[in-house]
């Protein structure tokens, strides 16, 4: 299988008037489709301007992201970010403001709301709704505009820990059923257990990869929060917590 993304020696600076501040010195990795891929790393490493430079927002000072759609298509795939406020105005919000509310777009954000329990809730305000709720239909908001690639940016911090536990299993098993390649950033370790396939783990600034670890978990589907229940998860929090703290 080739790699949906193939990011190469990539390199950033930010520019400011006290000088030159290096954010990202060398990151290789890949992502593959269907994939969920886990980057972690100290606060204030690069992990947000890594993401914003694999959506495109950011031009890398070096390096290359090379793509292989399996869709046959040459294009760099349609990414959908998710951030940790969730920005959600009214519930259309997101394909309005692209401009891409077809009849078929509304279908599906229809659809998505009504196969996620969201639909009843339609036309509330968000302050009406719970964070975890919000998170929710911050997400089925990007799907309906139906990305190829996920980018989720530390998107539960702003939750209590209990709400974040339920909502991160409950958008995990959303992006895993719609098959979706998803890129999350956190700096919450069980998190990235928990969810991903692959963690990247980042050293401090200016970032390089220090470790890419590949995560098996064996899960009772029947239990509610199986991934932080499986005999492996300790094993893997003792890994990382070692990696990031050498
Ligand atoms: P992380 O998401 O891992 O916490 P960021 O990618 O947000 O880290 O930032 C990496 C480094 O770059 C930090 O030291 C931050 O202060 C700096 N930085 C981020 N954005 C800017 C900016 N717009 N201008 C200058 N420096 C920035
Ligand atoms: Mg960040």
């Amino acid at each position: 299988m080739e790699a949906l993304l193939k990011l190469s020696h990539i390199k950033y600076s930010y520019h400011t008037l006290q000088g030159e501040i290096p954010a990202i010195l060398d990151v290789s990795f890949h992502v593959d489709p269907g994939e969920f891929l886990a980057i972690v790393g100290p606060s204030g490493c690069g992990k947000s301007t890594l993401l914003s430079i694999i959506a495109r927002m950011l031009e890398p000072e070096d390096g290359t992201i090379l793509v292989h759609n399996p869709n046959g298509s040459l294009s760099y795939p349609k990414m959908g970010y998710m951030l940790q406020k969730d920005h959600l105005l009214p519930f259309r919000l997101g394909p309005e403001i692209n401009h891409t509310l077809t009849k078929e777009r509304e279908e599906k954000l229809l659809m998505y709301l009504e196969k996620y329990g969201l639909l009843k809730f339609k036309d509330y305000k968000p302050h009406e709704l719970s964070g975890g709720m919000r998170q929710r239909a911050a997400l089925v908001r990007t799907l309906a505009l139906d990305p190829e690639v996920l980018l989720l940016d530390e998107p539960f911090s702003a939750l209590d820990y209990q709400t974040r536990l339920s909502v991160a299993d409950d958008i995990g098993k959303i992006i895993k059923e719609e098959g979706k390649t998803a890129i999350l950033v956190t700096h919450d370790l069980s998190e990235a257990i928990s969810l991903s396939d692959r963690i990247v783990i980042l050293s401090k600034r200016p970032a390089t990869v220090s470790k890419i670890m590949d995560i098996h978990l064996t899960k009772d589907p029947s239990e509610p929060l199986s991934s932080r229940k499986a005999k492996e998860f300790p094993m893997y929090f003792d890994l990382l917590w070692k990696e990031l703290n050498q």
